[in-house]
């Protein structure tokens, strides 16, 4: 058997030996008699695994007291909803950064729902970036921020997050746990645990405790926070299998140092790619500005329009797969997340030198 070299923007890779792990536990778990996805969601072995998960996310995160950890479906993209369903008190309102795809959906779902604005745009034709904390404008009555702090489609990364004179909602999908948080900027923190933590079916929600008095008498139950809070997030069925997935990646990465040794790994690794296209003489380009490079989604264009094609087509062969860019922007997209061995990036990096000698 051999593992592709996988650049999947999401799902994504996760370690090997987590999954070697899952399957030696897959057909019984311990001596339960049974899987993990088959047994009761309220049985002692499954509570284990759910508690052991929130606990490494708050041991990982550094999250402090005041925050809930809130385990729920619906990935990022209910958040989206539920975020200003919950927390925009009435009269207030929520700005938006509108950084790329991913903050215009979140945008859109929340104008639905609550009074939203776009609190900072891109104005030029200039490379794609983020804004610093002084071009955002925070208007009367903000209940929060929203930001993307890194867009996984279009590789961009917010480079600051503190000084945006509001309290922060971040959508952390795409670089969640490769980059330490300030929770001292944030009210809440989410995200879709297939970026970076585990398998799809899980998002990952923490929020100031505070918060979970706002929710108004109309919102459904699956909607409230609070019910969530309450329950541990066991109110209903959770998703079994993501959560003990994602447990073994968290284990994974406390032995490999925690969030600052991924952080670490994220800025080299993304970092041999960037400078592939830097000496490539123009034969690669970055559309993002330099300061504003995703650590974790590496996003290039690669000579003409048919030499792009060529690349994806023998990258593929050399079993490097899933570089083609989303469908809504083109070009080629590494994602270079958490799970992705090292050897895939050199991998990567020696091909793209090798195409480019060819055809540049
Ligand atoms: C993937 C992604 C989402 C959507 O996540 P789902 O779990 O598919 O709903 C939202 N925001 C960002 C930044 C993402 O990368």
């Amino acid at each position: 058997m051999t593992r592709a070299h996988n650049f999947c923007a999401g799902p994504c890779v996760l370690p090997e030996s987590v999954l070697a792990e899952i399957g030696s536990e897959m057909v019984e778990y311990g001596s339960s008699g049974m899987s993990v996805i088959e047994m009761s969601h309220r049985s002692a072995d499954y509570e284990a695994i759910h508690h052991d998960a929130i606990e490494r996310l708050r041991r990982l995160s550094g999250a402090p007291d005041e925050f809930e950890i809130l385990l729920l479906q619906g990935g990022a993209t209910l958040q989206f909803a539920m975020i200003p369903q919950n927390i925009v008190p009435a009269g207030q309102r929520a700005g938006y950064v509108m950084s790329g795809s991913w903050a215009t959906k979140a945008y859109a779902d929340a104008a639905l729902i609550t009074d939203a604005y776009q609190a900072w745009a891109p104005t030029d034709d200039g490379p794609a970036r983020m804004p610093r904390p002084g071009e955002v404008t925070i208007e009367a009555d903000t209940a929060y921020l929203h930001v993307t702090t890194n867009e996984t489609i279009g590789g961009i990364r917010m480079p600051e997050l503190a000084g945006f004179g509001a309290p922060l909602v971040a959508d952390m999908s795409s670089e969640y746990l490769a980059r330490p948080i300030d929770w001292s900027h944030y009210d809440v923190v989410y995200g879709g645990a297939q970026k970076n933590l585990g398998p799809a079916g899980l998002a990952i929600v923490f929020i100031r405790r505070p918060l979970l008095e706002r929710t108004g008498d109309h919102v459904p139950s699956y909607l409230r926070y609070p019910v969530h809070a309450a329950a541990d997030s066991l109110a209903n069925t959770p998703p079994t299998f993501p959560i003990w997935a994602m447990s073994k990646v968290l284990a994974w990465v406390e032995e490999l140092g925690g969030v600052p040794a991924m952080e670490k790994r994220a800025a080299e690794r993304s970092g041999l790619v960037y400078d592939a296209i830097e000496r490539s003489g123009g034969f690669y380009r970055s559309p993002v500005d330099a300061a504003c490079r995703s650590h974790t989604n590496v996003v290039f264009r690669a000579g003409t329009e048919e030499q792009e094609k060529a690349f994806l087509a023998e990258a593929e062969t050399n079993q490097l797969l899933n570089l083609k860019g989303h469908r809504s922007v083109g070009g080629i997209r590494a994602s270079i997340y958490n799970g992705l061995p090292t050897e895939s990036v050199e991998t990567l990096v020696a091909f793209m030198a090798d195409f480019a000698a060819r055809q540049g």
